[in-house]
């Protein structure tokens, strides 16, 4: 059965979400990590593809942990989620917001001391304990608590009975490169300091890419974004993931122009020969990058429409002469991320990576979510 919502009528391009993709996913790495659990990444309003439908989704599949960055996606969030979902605010909490994270039951992950300190005033603020994460900082330096703040954090009296630390957490700095033997040092780091705050905690140090290295690393709770949304964690990952997102752009007009015409600003394409040009109605303010002008095509069907030009804000011009003549019309649909341009292809063409042209996608994308339950004798094995 298919379910489509259309959020927009007449978008210059539309984004569609596949909800049964991001569980068979979800599945997937729960089969991956097992007996580690899956926690959900859904910072960047679920990377561009919607928080609250994707989180929702998880839920529904079971998920109980689930992550954001900032305390502002975690209030839009909260009232959408089962009250026994934990909540966690990666960046910690700042100065000042202690009350209002409390209030909302939401968890921080405590970054530094400063921040692990103030939580507990808080908890004494409102005469119970709070519950929260712990980051330690393994190498990364990026968040989490130095190994000094670690020792004094532990020899703290009193803080385990306002703070009830139910997680301890590390990032791994290059866990998509399975080899680097940082990845084993980080992990040997984490182990030891972690241990000072006893065996009671859960342990997280696995993004999705970690996952994919061996147990040591999934800990009991993995934290998984990008594999969810069906792009390549880690090389060799891809095969076992199913694609989640396409986008396609509408067609604006088509035109023929003789041999000899530029396209595009700074007209820096001539056309070699007579040529049939599609204007699509995505631009790079659609999160289409610019530098795929001439480095990427759309597809309609099988046919492959190379990018022309350069990506204009609001538009870009495709070569359709392969096409017949009237297979393309005003209004029509061409592909840009699908079955013929996964998502990891795209950013490889533009010299980035997926979770930069995700969290890219514009605002005025229509997002449609299909969920399409897979019929009998179509799960996946
Ligand atoms: C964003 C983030 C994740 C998720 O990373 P993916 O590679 O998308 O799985 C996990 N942990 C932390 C701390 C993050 O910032």
């Amino acid at each position: 059965m298919m379910q489509a919502v259309e959020t927009t009528a007449v978008a210059g391009g539309r984004l569609t979400i596949d909800l049964a993709a991001i569980r068979a996913n979800y599945r997937q790495l729960e089969t991956q990590v097992a007996p580690a659990r899956v926690g959900a990444v859904v910072k960047a309003n679920a990377y561009g593809l919607g928080a609250v439908e994707v989180a929702s989704t998880l839920a529904a599949a079971g998920c109980r942990d689930f992550f954001v960055a900032l305390l502002q996606e975690a209030l839009a969030l909260k009232p959408n989620l089962p009250t026994d979902a934990a909540l966690h605010v990666l960046n910690g909490v700042a100065p000042g917001d202690e009350g209002l994270c409390a209030r909302h039951g939401i968890q921080p992950v405590l970054n530094s001391l400063g921040q692990a300190l103030r939580w507990r005033d808080a908890a004494r603020a409102q005469g119970r304990p709070l519950s929260a994460a712990i980051q330690i900082d393994s190498g990364m330096s990026r968040f989490g608590l130095s190994p000094e703040e670690v020792d004094a954090l532990a020899g703290e009296p009193g803080f385990r009975a306002e703070v009830d630390v139910r997680l301890i957490m590390t990032h791994l700095a290059c866990a998509e490169t399975p080899a680097a033997a940082v990845n084993r040092g980080q992990l040997d780091r984490f182990t030891a300091l972690a241990a000072r705050f006893g065996p009671g905690p859960e342990r997280s140090i696995a993004n999705s890419a970690g996952s994919f290295l061996a147990t040591e690393f999934h800990g009991t709770l993995v934290r998984s974004g990008l594999a969810l949304f069906g792009a390549e964690p880690a090389p060799g990952a891809l095969g076992l993931l199913r694609p989640v997102v396409g986008l396609e752009a509408r067609v604006n007009q088509v035109r023929t122009v003789e041999a000899g015409a530029g396209v595009g600003y700074g007209l820096t394409y001539v056309t070699m020969g007579r040529t049939r040009l599609a204007t699509l109605a995505v631009g790079y303010a659609d999160g289409w990058p610019r530098r795929l002008g001439g480095r990427a095509s759309a597809w309609f069907g099988d046919t492959r429409l190379p990018i022309v030009g350069r990506v204009s804000m609001d538009s870009m011009m495709v070569d359709v002469t392969q096409l017949a003549p009237d297979a393309l019309a005003e209004g029509d649909y061409v592909e840009l991320i699908g079955p013929n341009a996964d998502l990891d292809a795209v950013a490889l063409a533009a010299d980035t990576i997926p979770y930069e042209i995700l969290t890219g996608l514009g605002a005025r994308l229509a997002r449609r979510y299909v969920d399409a339950a897979p019929a009998d004798g179509d799960l996946l094995s």
